[in-house]
Formats: structure tokens, sequence, C-alpha cells
């Protein structure tokens, strides 16, 4: 397959490095790719960004068959821009395709696009410090019909987004609210593919969360509502007795890709992991007996979001001393000195463009 590039013939001004926030502002080029059965993945060009045309009729609307990605590249202090781990991510869309019935896409052709258009849209990698230019792989289901079913065609997309540093007051702890009513996945359901439906099924409880004086939501499965899951859109760790515990990938819950870094740097830093089941007793029995000494989640957005407080029915619980403990303090500050190419490579997640 032959990838073209169409440039635009105007540019967009670029925006002010110091207040970019999150994913309002997208670059000048996009990666287009479409699937059809009898040709399969083709046409794949890097043009102008520009809006879609649909047929109001087009399936990803009304049935929510489509998959999404989120990776960023980051600009280093000599100026060179960089992906962390992005194979990663064109692995993990072809395992939620997989799961929503959506053809798979070549991972190292998908890279190699993505590459093309960072290259192309170099000078929108913001320089600021912790900003970086976000990156969203979507594809979607384009048949005009209504009635459920896989459909025959699909749109692969690329859009850029360069976006600002995650804690622009500092890294703080955040407040969660456990919910016992709501429920975000099950085992045997799409849990661990990011697929739209699934980010429609938490607004809700998020919006409770919300009225309550709360940040996110801490999900717990589904079936007993007692093992933890995931909090937000973040996986989450506990620090307990100097043991680094997160739930095991169970079916119903996102494998990160942070997630999974900070599993390799809790191991080579020789800090103990399990990666098992941790019911919400055995974490409240472990703050009440004083050994939980930290919890946070880990994501692309935000890195490692260090959790402050946690409120489960009646109870509220204070973590730790309420400010960000050492060890999230430590992986997130590693994890950024690899992105940013201010530290070593020792697992070589960096990849060049
Ligand atoms: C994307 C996502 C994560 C984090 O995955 P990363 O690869 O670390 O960014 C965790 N949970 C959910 C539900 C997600 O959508």
């Amino acid at each position: 397959m032959q990838l073209t590039i169409t440039k635009t013939d105007t540019l967009k001004p670029k925006p002010d490095e110091s207040s970019l926030g999150f994913g309002t502002i997208f670059t000048d080029h996009m990666f287009n790719m479409d699937y059809s059965l009898e040709k399969g993945w083709h046409n794949p060009r890097i043009e102008p960004y520009a809006s879609i045309d649909m047929d109001p009729s087009t399936m990803v609307l009304h049935y929510g068959q489509g998959v999404f990605e989120g990776l960023k590249a980051y600009r280093t202090a000599s100026g060179d821009v960089q992906l962390f781990r992005p194979a990663e991510n064109f692995k993990r869309i072809n395992r939620s395709s997989k799961l929503i019935c959506i053809p798979e896409i070549d991972e190292s052709f998908a890279l190699d696009a993505l590459k093309q258009l960072i290259a192309l849209e170099k000078d929108w990698v913001p320089s600021a410090p912790e900003t970086s230019l976000y990156i969203r792989p979507t594809i979607i289901a384009t048949d005009p019909f209504l009635g459920v079913r896989a459909s025959h065609t699909y749109r692969f997309f690329i859009i850029l987004s360069p976006v600002g540093a995650y804690y622009p007051e500092g890294f703080n702890p955040v407040k969660i609210w456990v919910t016992r009513e709501h429920v975000r996945a099950v085992r045997g359901g799409v849990g661990e593919a990011k697929t739209p439906g699934n980010y429609a099924a938490s607004l809700y409880a998020g919006e409770r969360a919300h009225k309550e004086g709360y940040t996110q939501v801490l999900w717990l499965d589904g079936v007993e509502q007692q093992y933890i899951e995931e909090v937000g859109a973040m996986n989450i760790f506990f620090i307990i007795d100097d043991e680094l515990i997160t739930p095991m990938l169970s079916g119903s819950i996102l494998p990160g890709i942070t997630r999974d870094s900070v599993i390799a740097l809790g191991k080579s830093w020789d800090i103990k992991v399990a990666e098992r089941k941790i019911s919400i007793d055995e974490v409240v029995a472990a703050h009440d007996s004083g050994k939980l000494k930290e919890i946070f989640g880990s994501g692309t957005a935000a890195v490692i979001s260090p959790v402050g407080e946690l409120k489960y029915g009646d109870k509220v619980l204070t973590i730790g001393d309420g400010n960000v403990g050492p060890i999230a303090s430590k992986l997130f500050n590693a994890i950024q000195d690899i992105q940013y190419g201010k530290g070593q490579d020792p697992f070589g997640w960096i990849e060049p463009v």
C-alpha cells in the first residue's frame, strides 16, 4: 500500500503554549484510510484536517461500532520528537477491534503512517514543560444502514491535538468516589476494549461523583461489586505494606500501557508487585490498620494520578497523609523522564519520529 500525502495550502496559526488545555485544538493534517469487503484496507492518505461527511444512517452513530487509542508525542530538550511505546497502542487497537468485529489493521504500516503524519506536523509538538502532542487513532463503522450487524465498510483516521500540562497547578491528590450502584463493565463484555460505549456508560456515575464533590469514580466489579477494577479511565495501584498491588487483567479492565510500565518500573526497583484480585473491604481494612500507604491511578493523559481521599458508602478514607506518596511521585518522574528524553530508556520504550 502506498501512502499519499496532500498538503494544505493554508496553515492554521499555532496556539499559545501556556494555555493549551486538552483536546480542543487540532493540527493541519490528518491520516485517513478506508475499508471495504472487496478491497480490504485501502487508500491510506495524509490530507488536510477536515470534517467527515456522513449519511445520518452511518452505523457508528447508531450502534457505536468503533474503537480508539490515545498516545502522545513528546519534544525533548534537544528539539527531537519521540513516541512512548506506540507499537503497544496499535496492538491494542487490533485487540479492541477484534471484540467489536472491526477488521484488523497492519500495525507496522499504521505506526509508520503515524510517524509520517507527525513528521509533517512537527511544528505542532509543543515544547513548554509537560506539554505534548496527543494522538487519537480511531476506527468507525461507516455503512449507511439501520440494523444491528457488523458494518462492511470502515474509516480509520488519526488526528493530533497539542495539549497542555495535565497538572498546571502541580501534582496534587484527587478525591475519588467508590460506587456500589453503577458498574462500568463485566467479564465477557467489552470492558477491555477502548470502545465508545464504555465511556458513554461511565458518564452517569461520573456526574454523580462530581455532584458529591469527587473527581472520579472508582469502579468495582460488575458481578459482586466487591473487587476493584479501575478509576475513571485509568488503571489503579495500591501500596499496602510496601507491596505494589494492582487488579489483574480479568477481561473487564482496560490493559493500560502506563499500567504495564508502572509494573515494569516497580519490579526493576525491587518493589514487590502483585497483579491480583483486591477487594474494597481489603483496602478499607488496610487503611484502618495503617498499612495502606498510597493509591494512584495510571494512564497516558495524567501519567500518575495520586488519590488523596476515597469515599465508600458513609466512610471517608484519607490515604496516607493526604499528600502525594513517594512511590507515586517517583513513578511520575521516572516515566516523564523517559518520555521527554531526560532519563535513560532501559526498557527500549522510546520510538523516535
Ligand atoms: C485508556 C484507558 C486506560 C489507560 O491506558 P493507558 O494505555 O495507560 O493510557 C485505563 N482505563 C481505561 C478505561 C482507558 O480507557
